[in-house]
């Protein structure tokens, strides 16, 4: 096999601020290497927009600097929450993480702070590090993401050959649970004739089930044009040659942003809702897992985002708490603005802000919402939305 050629760089700025926040992504993220050495066949990494040069499996760029740049950034961070590891160009912990090491610095460096973090990858190399993500959940919160839509470790050899086996992942997440870090799985992408049948989805659920996880957000392939697509195609003829017509077939809308046709992406998601409805598993972050990371003012945007969600999709009118929704954003886009612009002022104080309003009444004026602004009051007093039964608990 091809050895990999390491281009070494010192970057100038390490983390970069999300502009939603939600447990998927952190509030901030970076990510310590570029290209992977995972190798998956479907990685839109190569796609030709996010500018990675050269051979995408093998000429990793390392950002060797990162673990400095990291507490520096981390001591100046005005506000709070979450860093998440993770690119979709790369994994924190591909193959040369094993020697490099660079990965394991951040997590030491991450673990003499407070912010929550979240990890994204496809490797149990992940557990070499535990010690230091569970003195992490101590101080604040960690949560682990692997990426697995697969039981069947054959088709996951072809699509992923540089990952970490089905067994290993699925370990690996048990061993974090048992430690009592929060885990769940990026069920993504699901492969269109190979992983994405309704029995294949039902064994996948079970298998994560068993692990403990607390969530799967799944995904459906997306192939966009040129070397993404080019790249996964020349793999499956080679192991799968009787998928290609199908699979050409399948993505010859030649959609932006690389979507199948959508009378196979309803099917896909109709099909996933029933599966992950009857095997009680949720597709988003729960309210229970993600509570008390943010800053309040970040958790209730979120759990306002996945409300609209999770109510549409039970067939709830959302139109009232769409609108009262929005309202809260305007507002908190204003009060943002104006803490932005005084570098003196602490973002607790903009915490603070919300709350006053919570307790006076003055929500209710805010949102025109009676109702949200009660339930609001009660997610500040402590209260968690459970996303299956829509009930808020203690
Ligand atoms: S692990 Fe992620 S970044 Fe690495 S090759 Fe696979 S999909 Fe791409």
């Amino acid at each position: 096999m091809q050895s990999d050629k390491l281009n070494r760089v010192r970057v100038k700025k390490l983390l970069k601020k999300e502009k939603q926040p939600a447990l998927f992504g952190g509030k901030y993220r970076f990510s310590p290497y570029m290209a992977c050495g995972h190798r998956c066949t479907y990685c839109d990494g190569r796609y030709e927009k996010y500018h990675v040069e050269g051979d995408f499996d093998h000429d990793i760029t390392v950002r060797e600097n990162a673990p400095e740049l990291l507490e520096k950034e981390l001591l100046k961070l005005r506000e709070p929450g979450p860093v998440c590891i993770s690119s979709g160009i790369s994994d924190p912990y591909q193959p040369v993480e094993k020697q490099l090491e660079i990965t394991r610095q951040c997590a030491e460096v991450l673990s003499r702070f407070d912010h929550p973090v979240i990890i994204h990858t496809k490797s149990s190399l992940v557990l070499r590090d535990i010690d230091y993500w569970e003195e992490v959940h101590r101080n604040s919160a960690f949560t682990l993401m692997i990426s697995l839509t697969t039981t069947d470790d054959r088709i996951r050899s072809m699509l992923e050959p540089g990952a970490s086996s089905v067994d290993d992942r699925l370990e690996t997440l048990e061993e974090f649970r048992r430690r009592g870090m929060n885990a769940g799985i990026l069920a993504m992408p699901f492969i269109p004739f190979l992983t994405d049948s309704p029995e294949q989805m039902r064994e996948f659920l079970t298998a994560v089930k068993s692990a403990g996880v607390q969530f799967a957000i799944p995904g459906l392939l997306t192939l966009k044009q040129g070397r993404q697509k080019d790249f996964f195609l020349k793999e499956l003829e080679r192991k799968y040659p009787h998928l290609l017509k199908k699979m050409n077939d399948l993505y010859s809308n030649e959609d932006f942003y690389g979507s199948p046709l959508p009378n196979y992406l309803n099917s896909f998601h109709k099909i996933m809702e029933t599966t992950w409805s009857e095997g009680h598993m949720s597709d988003l972050v729960p309210h229970g897992v993600f509570h008390g990371q943010f800053t309040l003012y970040d958790e209730i945007t979120i759990l306002l985002r996945d409300m609209n969600t999770l109510y549409r999709k039970k067939g709830i009118n959302v139109s009232r708490l769409s609108i009262a929704s929005q309202r809260f954003t305007r507002w908190l886009d204003a009060r943002r603005t104006y803490y932005a612009r005084r570098r003196n002022l602490n973002y607790s104080t903009l915490e603070d802000e919300i709350r006053a309003p919570v307790v006076s009444g003055e929500l209710e004026r805010i949102l025109d919402n009676r109702k949200l602004a009660e339930f609001l009051y009660r997610v500040i007093n402590g209260a968690v939305l459970n996303y299956r039964t829509l009930e808020l608990e203690l």
